[in-house]
């Protein structure tokens, strides 16, 4: 499939149109982010190793039974996926207490969420991703509300899959952001799934091995990035 006109750049990925309407191709950027987009460094691999990564976590959901926009990788940056019409919305799911749940709730970093917990954000970086609830989508009109209840459904399938594949490698998965569209009709899990979405800690020591890395200067980000990989079975060379 040809590659074609630049759609949108996001902060890391960019996404262009290809020679067939239904399709589009999804590049992994090696920039970073954080803070709403204030800090932005370029972090050399990380475009290539979140392209694999997430080429290797979405085929798992699909095998699973989760329907997403993911088609093939292509080469080592880029994605084919489906072209969808993007629900305006970050769905979050908290295994572990960490992030922004700590300075809301003033909770301490590492407790045990049980049942899990499910948040949704809008997505707007002006107005710093402000945590939402259905009334609001439907009262704005951001999404059809049963839209909104299969994402939610979806995003807590992934935990079940997820939570699993990470625990059995040694690894908890602590927290993670989805974001869904539409084809056809259906509800698709779109963007990606890397360590730049998500919060992962090595299961015994709790060390942070996601962008958390980048966010609190820890250093390693992207050699963190590759060591979870690696446990999952990813080679990168
Ligand atoms: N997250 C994300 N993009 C965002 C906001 C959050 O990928 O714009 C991810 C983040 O990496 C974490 C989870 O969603 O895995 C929950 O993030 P949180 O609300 O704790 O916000 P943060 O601490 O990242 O500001």
């Amino acid at each position: 499939m040809e590659k074609r006109d630049l759609i949108v750049k996001g902060k890391a990925k960019s996404m262009y149109t290809t020679d067939d309407a239904g399709y589009c191709i999804m590049h992994f950027r090696d920039d970073t982010s954080a803070f709403d987009g204030k800090r932005i460094e370029q972090l050399e691999r990380k475009g290539r190793v979140n392209n694999i990564f997430n080429a290797f976590i979405m085929q798992k959901l699909e095998a699973a039974g989760i329907p997403t926009h993911f088609v093939k990788r292509i080469d080592d940056r880029d994605s084919l996926v489906r072209r969808m019409t993007m629900i305006p919305v970050e769905c979050v799911v908290r295994n572990i207490a960490a992030g922004s749940i700590c300075r809301r709730l003033g909770v301490k970093e590492g407790i045990d969420l049980d049942p899990p917990t499910f948040e949704l954000f809008l997505k707007n970086d002006e107005l710093g991703d402000p945590m939402i609830n259905e009334y609001h989508i439907a009262a704005f009109k951001w999404a059809k509300l049963k839209d909104v209840e299969t994402a939610r459904e979806l995003t807590f399938k992934v935990n079940d899959v997820l939570k699993k594949l990470f625990s059995d490698h040694g690894m908890l998965l602590v927290d993670y952001k989805l974001e869904f569209g539409v084809c056809d009709g259906k509800v698709l899990l779109g963007d990606e799934f890397t360590p730049d979405g998500c919060r992962i800690w090595d299961a015994e020591t709790r060390e942070k091995l996601d962008k958390d890395r980048f966010r609190q200067s820890l250093g390693n980000v992207v050699e963190s990035y590759e060591v979870v990989g690696r446990r999952l079975g990813l080679s990168f060379d």
